[in-house]
């Protein structure tokens, strides 16, 4: 099957320093499914690296630096929605706790590295699109 997945998890270089964040489980799915990579962020438009942002309580995306970075967001996971159904996905496997890719959990928004339920603005618009989201650490539940 057709699979989208954070593209940092196969070791894009698209974090907001700059770095990947591999995960091998994840990569050897690409021995039996196709792999569609998405990263939200770079695909709103921001650069890489950027100021790390994090999801406030009343749904705005804030850089560290107080810049208001919700549209790029909300863009970045409508493109993020259009990538996954042109390739007729039904199943993601996103970074977790990303302000973008994170799912049940992510920062507050307070940038000190607490964490609150609640999902990422892609994982949210996918999920509220019937889109099955899991993280590189939950997906095995999936039995891919
Ligand atoms: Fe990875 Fe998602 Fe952040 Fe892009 S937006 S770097 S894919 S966690």
């Amino acid at each position: 099957m057709k699979i989208v997945v954070s593209a940092c998890l196969l070791g894009e270089p698209c974090r907001y320093d700059g770095k990947s964040q591999p995960c091998g489980k994840v990569q050897e799915l690409a021995k039996r499914h196709t792999l569609i990579p998405i990263c939200p962020e770079c695909a709103g438009g921001l650069p890489t690296p950027r100021i790390p942002c994090e999801k406030q309580s009343d749904g705005r995306v804030l850089a560290k630096d107080g810049t208001d970075r919700t549209d790029a967001y909300a863009l970045g996971a409508e493109l993020s929605l259009l990538r996954a159904r042109a390739n007729g996905c039904t199943l993601a496997i996103l970074k977790s706790r990303s302000p973008s890719c994170g799912v049940g959990q992510i920062y507050d928004g307070s940038f000190t590295r607490t964490l609150t339920d609640g999902d990422g603005v892609t994982a949210e618009l996918f999920l509220k699109n019937g889109i099955t989201v899991y993280t590189e650490e939950n997906f095995e539940e999936a039995g891919l």
